[in-house]
């Protein structure tokens, strides 16, 4: 950040008198652009025993799959924005959503929270951020062919509790693997 989204001046970063960190900081206008993580809400959509992952056609990661995610928006509640994501990236509706995963990424500063649903039908397709969009069993899930470490963190909590049984909300902190990028992702 630059210049004050206000008044236009250019900003300087430091830390403010009683806070602990560096703020951008306008001396025209005196306000503090305070940055804050962002949240991202995806979903597992599931249909019978399968689920339906997408391959992304934007980098970064293009061409891996992925769940549908994205950033959640100003005045919109998670599970709809979920939805949205989920229309928006593979072109499919779910029918109900229950919370599966809430997950801190410190490292690009975001949270994701991750619902899943059974999808309404097997009407879906490829959104302009999808090249593909597929059914995958839990044998042909493309495990080395995954976009991000929090997507395989949370396929691994899915069929860990489908095979115990039972489905619980789980919660963590992913720390990508070496390799792994460490930009923000989701568009
Ligand atoms: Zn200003």
């Amino acid at each position: 950040m630059k210049f004050c989204s206000h008044c236009g001046a250019r900003l300087d970063q430091r830390i403010p008198s009683g806070d602990d960190r560096p703020r951008f900081v306008c001396d025209r206008c005196q306000t503090i652009h305070y940055q804050n993580p962002k949240i991202v809400v995806g979903t597992i959509p599931e249909w019978d025993d399968q689920l339906l992952l997408c391959r992304r056609a934007i980098e970064p990661r293009s061409g891996m799959w992925t769940l549908p995610a994205g950033y959640l928006e100003n005045r919109e509640t998670m599970m709809d924005g979920a939805r949205r994501e989920t229309r928006e990236e593979a072109g499919a509706e779910l029918t109900t959503l229950a919370p599966f995963a809430l997950f801190d990424l410190p490292f690009i500063s975001q949270v994701y929270m991750m619902f899943r649903g059974p999808l309404a039908s097997t009407d879906y397709h490829p959104g302009q951020e999808s090249l593909e969009v597929r059914l995958f069993a839990q044998a042909d899930i493309p495990w080395n062919d995954l976009a991000f470490a929090v997507v395989r963190e949370t396929l691994e909590c899915y069929f860990s509790d489908r095979n115990n049984g039972q489905f619980k909300l789980h919660t963590g902190t992913i720390v990508p693997p070496p390799g792994m990028p460490r930009q923000p992702h989701c568009q």
